[in-house]
């Protein structure tokens, strides 16, 4: 086990003063996956209280639920306090959370067994519910009895479906009972943790577990009441030759709700997910303009250089291209073609944009012209010329064409 030194400092220091702590949750299961964890989850017998009272940088993360980030060397670190959780009477959240002193129980109210293993250099593993055998077994099975797991949190189907996805394990039979009858728990989960949990199914190396929201019928509830508007195995054949880049991925996802006119559009279920305005943005507009093939014509391409996000054009181009490639809309040889041209015209700085015409609106107000409606179309105009013709983007020469219609 490779546990960063920082971290088996914390371990130390807790033990040191009379504490248990472990590391505990995906870091070990990443561990015995011979995957680098990502994050390095502590859970300790310590207080929050007393938790602070043994490091010198803290910070109160979570102190309702028990957790400390504590800073050691450099790097911030989750200390949680074990505890039970208490009755749940809205499949959401605990009504309180207890302190225990009893690492079994914390462990017990973990959703899935390989999920609740715990490990310390000096006590080996805390694994009361054989989570290391269903780890080599590559299954996701529940900590306890499956209804009464889901029916406390129903995110945890979600959340069984996403470790299948991004794990590529298989989900327990039982488990899988239980998720198709409580389907409809779903509905009372909000909308941001869903969004966490399907954004981080989408980015899968599996991204085939998507069926299992399907065959479940889990996908409405994840989509807040909507069907989606399209075959998913074809986004889920879509999806497994995309790389793993999240804008690409949620692009797939999302399309289908821009071509069908019955369904919401990208913008609005996105909005209802609470995705953030710049994710919503990229994902429609490639939605958007993916169906339509690109002619490798410099004017074509400028049309689209003119729609995407000027400081990453270069990139929402190239994402553009593997999009349109990933569903057919084109191939590699004619990407090809369209990433030369769109170097080209990048690299000798043609204008595509407004503000690279050599007039503005206050040279065009200087010679008379009315400020307004007519002025950005006559402003647009111009530059749809010059996108055409790049050598005439001069101040009199526009000008002149402007006033006297002539060249
Ligand atoms: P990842 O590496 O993808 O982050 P993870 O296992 O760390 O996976 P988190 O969502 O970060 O997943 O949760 C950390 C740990 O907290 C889990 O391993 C699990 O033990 C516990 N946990 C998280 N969410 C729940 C939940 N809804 N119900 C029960 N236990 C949970
Ligand atoms: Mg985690």
């Amino acid at each position: 086990m490779n546990i960063p030194k920082e971290v088996q400092k914390i371990l130390h220091t807790l033990e040191a003063a009379g504490f248990e702590g472990f590391v505990v949750g995906g870091c070990v299961r990443d561990m015995l996956r011979g995957v680098a964890p990502k994050d390095w989850d502590i859970t300790t017998s310590a207080t929050p209280t007393q938790v602070k009272a043994l490091f010198p940088r803290t910070f109160d993360t979570g102190i309702q639920h028990g957790t400390i980030t504590v800073l050691q060397g450099g790097k911030p670190f989750e200390v949680t306090t074990y505890r039970i959780d208490g009755t749940y009477t809205d499949a959401r959240r605990p009504d309180s959370v207890t302190f225990t002193a009893q690492i079994e129980e914390d462990l017990s109210r973990r959703d899935f067994t390989i999920n609740a293993i715990a490990y310390n250099p000096t006590h080996g593993f805390a694994d009361p519910f054989n989570g290391r055998a269903d780890i080599t077994r590559q299954t996701i099975r529940c900590v306890g009895n499956p209804t009464h797991r889901f029916t406390e949190d129903a995110l945890r189907m979600l959340r069984a479906v996403r470790f299948a996805g991004t794990l590529g394990f298989v989900i327990d039979p039982a488990a899988i009972n239980a998720i198709t009858a409580l389907r409809e728990n779903l509905t009372r989960i909000s909308a941001e943790r869903i969004r966490e949990e399907l954004t981080r199914l989408l980015c899968g190396t599996l991204p085939g577990a998507l069926s299992l929201l399907e065959s479940t019928g889990l996908l409405p509830y994840v989509l807040r009441g909507t069907p989606y508007p399209a075959p998913l195995a074809q986004t889920v054949q879509y999806l497994e030759s995309a790389p793993t880049d999240e804008t690409l991925r949620l692009s797939l996802f999302f399309t289908p709700f821009q071509q069908n006119g019955s369904a919401p559009t990208v913008e609005k279920i996105m909005r209802d997910l609470r995705y953030d305005n710049k994710t919503i943005h990229a994902a429609a507009l490639f939605a958007r303009l993916l169906p339509h093939p690109i002619p490798a014509e410099r004017y074509a391409i400028k049309k689209i250089l003119q729609q995407l996000p000027q400081d990453l054009v270069k990139d929402s181009f190239e994402k553009l291209l593997a999009l349109q490639q990933i569903t057919g809309v084109s191939d590699t040889a004619h990407n090809e073609l369209l990433r030369q041209l769109a170097d080209d015209v990048l690299s000798k700085n043609e204008p595509y944009l407004l503000k690279h015409l050599a007039i503005n609106g206050d040279d065009l107000h200087a010679t008379g012209f009315p400020r307004g409606k007519e002025m950005g179309a006559a402003l647009a105009g111009l530059l749809d010329a010059i996108l055409r013709e790049p050598a005439a983007n001069e101040k009199q020469i526009l000008l002149n064409r402007l006033h006297g219609g002539e060249k």
